[in-house]
């Protein structure tokens, strides 16, 4: 298998005249923490949303594992592997934690309710349910219902039910938006736990965890790749400093 899980090739999305997404190539390396991060309106939101197939391409293809996934729609690539989290919350407010992620672990496994009847099978099913919550730090959490969770819990439930569904590619919007320093710190950490056996895509305004996670970083601008590279390289590029920090 190629080390490229993901490969966007010449992505273009325009809006009626306006290009948002201007002949983009990115490669996504498997196993690694790829953020995708640029000023306001530089076309990170639309390039996930083309990554995820929310978007259709005005140009350009995309390749997951040497599939063609352009014309795919957003069920059929999240039952190939890729899954989105975060801006379409697959959290339901009124059930448990541990219900949420039981839910998401029987929607991974693509079987209908009524064939874990079974006891046996619904107590295996809640043993991994217990197993995938004491992996995001939430076992204590498990009887409490999703809404009355605090914010960065609730985002840790989400990043459970997302591993319910067994993702090989993750992607992350702004996984730490609107969050205090603790909950960004309880965040990051939980992401480096998870991120084994898997390839994680990021949007991301929080520098901090970009330079702490990401081990590729592609910085857009006016709907361009402006540098790519690792941390180190692109925070001391003159162009990135003047289009993102503003330097
Ligand atoms: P970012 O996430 O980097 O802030 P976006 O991808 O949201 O940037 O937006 C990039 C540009 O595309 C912005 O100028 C925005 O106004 C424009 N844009 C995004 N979505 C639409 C849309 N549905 N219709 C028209 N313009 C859009």
């Amino acid at each position: 298998m190629s080390d490229i899980i993901l490969e966007a090739r010449n992505l273009t999305k325009s809006f009626g005249g306006f290009v948002a997404v201007n002949d983009v190539n990115l490669r996504i390396e498997r196993g690694s923490i790829h953020a995708i991060i640029g000023p306001n309106g530089a076309g990170k939101t639309t390039m996930f949303n083309l990554l995820t197939k929310f978007h259709t391409p005005t140009s350009g293809s995309i390749r997951f594992n040497d599939t063609d996934i352009t014309n795919r729609k957003p069920a059929e690539i999240a039952n190939m592997g890729i899954v989105r989290s975060f801006q379409i919350s697959a959290v339901f407010p009124h059930l448990t934690a541990l219900e949420n992620v039981r839910l998401a672990l029987q929607r991974g496994l693509g079987v209908s309710y009524h064939f874990w009847r079974s006891q046996k099978m619904l107590s295996d099913l809640d043993a991994q349910a217990v197993a995938r919550l004491d992996q995001v730090g939430l076992k204590s959490y498990a009887h409490t219902r999703a809404v009355e969770l605090p914010y960065g819990r609730k985002r840790a439930l989400e990043i459970a039910t997302t591993l319910g569904l067994e993702p090989e590619l993750m992607l992350l919007d702004e996984p730490t938006q609107g969050m205090g320093t603790e909950d960004v710190g309880a965040v990051t950490e939980l992401i480096s736990r998870v991120r084994e056996g898997r390839t994680i895509v990021m949007v991301e305004h929080n520098l901090g965890v970009v330079a702490e996670l990401a081990d590729t970083i592609t910085v857009l601008a006016r709907g361009e790749v402006l540098a790519e590279g690792p941390y180190s390289e692109v925070s001391r590029n003159p162009q990135v400093m003047e289009a993102y920090m503003g330097v």
